[in-house]
Formats: structure tokens, C-alpha cells, sequence
């Protein structure tokens, strides 16, 4: 077993400037990627960004138009050189993960060992929690087994890094949350270094070590899932990892005036003096805002809308400052739509925010 990831572990799977281009159109350009040994990192992004690409390109299924992509410190792609993906220590889980149906369980196991090593299987069908399954056929499986049996497989050649390409996505609703707890305690109980690809932003949060955000080809930024959930560093990383509402404020010395309320600036993340005086737009998440009924005189909004999420009801509240917020709330604080409520801010983490008029935090540009 290896050590959990840190942040100076050694760098096991590097990219360095990699463009990949279809004709003209670049589907990944300037990547920079460092993936740290034991490290579960998660390419996450809407349908396009370029984040499947990456992870052929990692697997040696695509070569890379410019750049180098270094796995165990060893150049596997670069100006010319190119290992082809049977000869890169790589393991590839698919989606559909693709086991042989004519074979049982455990030869699906043991496919990708160069010896047969009955020891290893069966300690392999026990890490991912199958013991008693190894003579089974993969038809006689539910889809989560599958997936162990598929990860199990993965890992049996001990590979520098694993790919996991969208690996709930054949998986219904329910599994889908259980399996990824399960596939987090798999890889960080054999240490394996691993990147997978995701559009959904919950389950890249709650799998990953950090999130490597992508858009149009690019990295937005590359972080734990609390920062880049609540200090993203641009205004489309807010937006795709959660309802995000953006309030207006003027910073004035030690505080920042909004439509709901003053804010301490040092509560607002590197929020400088060199600020004084400027507009700026904090982002707020649902949960950050709480409401309740108000008589007139210390009113400062309505709720506009209301949608039932099952624990919660987001409300969209409009400020009479003029900014609109979305607002979680539990069913027992239920809020009128249209009479005046008072809106507080309710935050027990630094906030993030934006000059106003510009996409991205001052440190990104
Ligand atoms: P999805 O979540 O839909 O799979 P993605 O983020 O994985 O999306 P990619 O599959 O990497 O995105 O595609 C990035 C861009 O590159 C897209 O515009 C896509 O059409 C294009 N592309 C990908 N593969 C090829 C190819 N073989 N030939 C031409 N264009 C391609």
C-alpha cells in the first residue's frame, strides 16, 4: 500500500502544455495538469469541454498535437514520441465496463496479469467486495457488481494510473451514490493514482481529491471540491457547480455595502484595499441566504418563485436593492411569494466574489 496523496506527494501523471485539435477546431488547448501519487482527481465539465479527449489522449488512444503527457516520470507522448496504450501502465475503466461475458469473474480478473496468481484474485474480489463471486458468469450480475468486477480488473496489473471514463453513468440514481462511496474506499485502499471524467458537479465533489474544471478546452481551475465550490476562481465555475447569485456591492473601507447588508470585507476571500472604493459582485450559494416573514419597516425583498426540491425549497428572492438571490429554506420556514420578507445573510465561510464586470477573481486573470 502507498501513502494517501499530499500535497507534495510525487507527481505520478503530468501534462504539460497538450493541445489536441480535430482539423482546426482545438478540443483541448494548453493543458497543465499535474496529478500528485494516490492523488483521485476528476475532469469535470459540460458535454464538449474536452474532457473524454484528455483522457484518450492519457490512455494513448489519441496522440496529442502539441505537448508532453508524462506517466511514473516517463514520457509516454511527446514531439514525436508516442507509446502505444498496451505499453503505458494505465488501466481504463469504460462506462459500459466492458467484461467478457464468456468468461467468469475471476479469469475476467486475472485477463490482464501476465501469470495466473490465484492469491491476487481472490484478494481483489475481496477489496471490491465480491469474495464469494469469482466462478460467477458477468451476466449473472447486477450493474454495481459489474462495475467492482470491471475496477477489480483494472487494478489487477497494478497500474501507475487509472482511468475511470463517466463510471456511474450506466448506473441508476440510487447505486450511483452508493458506488461511488464505494469506488473512493476501493482506489484509496490500493493507494493507485487515478483521474476520472464526470459532467455531473456532486458526484466529481464527492469522489474526488480535487476537481480539475474544463471548459471549451481549457482548465478553469484546478482545486479541492470545497474551494472550487466555494471559492471559484471564475463566474462559469460558480455557475456549473451549483446555483450560484451574484449581489452587488460597494466596498468602502472595512465593509462592503449590499442590497442585503454590510458585509466585513475580511470575510470576503483576498478581498484588498486596493479595492476601496470599487463595485464588486459577491457570490452567494442558496444556503448562504435565509428568510423569513417581515413587517414593512424591516422588509428588504420578495420571493418570487418557489420550487420544491424534496429536503428543500429554493426561492428566488428579489432584493429591493434589485438583485435577485436563490434562497434554500426547510419546509417548516415556509416563505409568502410576493409580501415583504426579510433576507439575512446566514455564512460560516469566506465568500467569493468578482469585480464587477469581469468573468474571473483578480488572481485568475
Ligand atoms: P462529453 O461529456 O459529451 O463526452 P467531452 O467533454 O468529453 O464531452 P470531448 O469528447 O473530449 O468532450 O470532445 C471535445 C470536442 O472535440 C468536441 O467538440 C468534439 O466534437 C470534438 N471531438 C472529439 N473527438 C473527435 C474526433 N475524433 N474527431 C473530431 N472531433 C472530435
Amino acid at each position: 500500500t502507498r501513502t494517501a496523496a499530499t500535497q507534495d506527494g510525487d507527481p505520478v501523471l503530468q501534462l504539460r502544455n497538450v493541445t489536441k485539435r480535430f482539423g482546426d477546431a482545438a478540443a483541448v488547448s494548453g493543458l497543465d495538469l499535474t496529478v500528485r501519487d494516490g492523488e483521485l482527481l476528476t475532469l469535470l465539465g459540460p458535454s464538449g469541454c474536452g474532457k473524454t479527449t484528455t483522457l484518450r489522449m492519457i490512455a494513448g488512444l489519441e496522440a496529442p498535437s502539441e505537448g508532453t503527457i508524462r506517466v511514473g516520470g516517463t514520457a509516454v507522448a511527446d514531439n514525436g514520441g508516442f507509446t502505444q496504450p498496451e505499453d503505458r501502465d494505465v488501466g481504463l475503466v469504460f462506462q459500459e465496463f466492458a467484461l467478457f461475458p464468456h468468461l467468469s469473474v475471476a479469469e475476467n480478473i486475472s485477463f490482464g496479469l501476465e501469470a495466473s496468481n490465484p492469491e491476487r484474485v481472490q484478494s481483489l474480489l475481496d477489496l471490491v467486495g465480491l469474495s464469494e463471486y469469482g466462478d460467477r458468469s458477468p451476466s449473472d450480475l447486477s450493474g454495481g457488481e459489474r462495475q467492482r468486477v470491471a475496477l477489480a480488473r483494472s487494478l489487477a496489473p497494478e497500474p501507475d494510473v487509472l482511468l475511470l471514463d463517466e463510471p456511474f453513468s450506466n448506473l441508476d440514481v440510487r447505486l450511483r451514490v452508493e458506488m461511488r462511496e464505494e469506488v473512493r474506499r476501493i482506489l484509496k485502499e490500493t493507494g493507485v493514482t487515478a483521474v476520472s471524467v464526470t459532467h455531473d458537479q456532486e458526484e466529481a465533489m464527492s469522489i474526488s481529491d480535487r476537481v480539475a474544471v474544463m471548459y471549451d478546452g481549457q482548465l478553469e481551475q484546478v482545486d479541492t471540491p470545497e474551494r472550487v465550490f466555494q471559492q471559484p476562481r471564475s463566474r462559469f465555475v460558480a455557475s456549473f457547480l451549483g446555483h450560484a447569485s451574484f449581489v452587488s456591492g460597494r466596498v468602502d473601507g472595512d465593509i462592503v455595502e449590499t442590497g442585503l447588508g454590510s458585509i466585513a470585507r475580511r470575510n470576503v476571500d483576498g478581498l484588498a484595499t486596493e479595492y476601496d472604493g470599487s463595485k464588486v459582485d459577491i457570490m452567494l450559494r442558496p444556503d448562504d441566504v435565509v428568510a423569513r416573514p417581515a413587517d414593512i419597516s424591516e422588509a428588504n425583498g420578495k420571493a418570487v418563485h418557489r420550487r420544491f426540491l424534496g429536503p428543500t425549497v429554493l426561492y428566488r428572492v428579489e432584493l429591493d436593492s434589485g438583485d435577485t438571490v436563490g434562497c434554500m429554506h426547510n419546509h417548516d420556514a415556509e416563505i409568502p411569494l410576493n409580501e415583504p420578507i426579510r433576507v439575512d445573510l446566514d455564512v460560516a465561510h469566506d465568500l467569493a466574489w468578482f469585480p464587477s464586470g469581469s468573468n474571473r477573481t483578480p488572481d485568475a486573470e
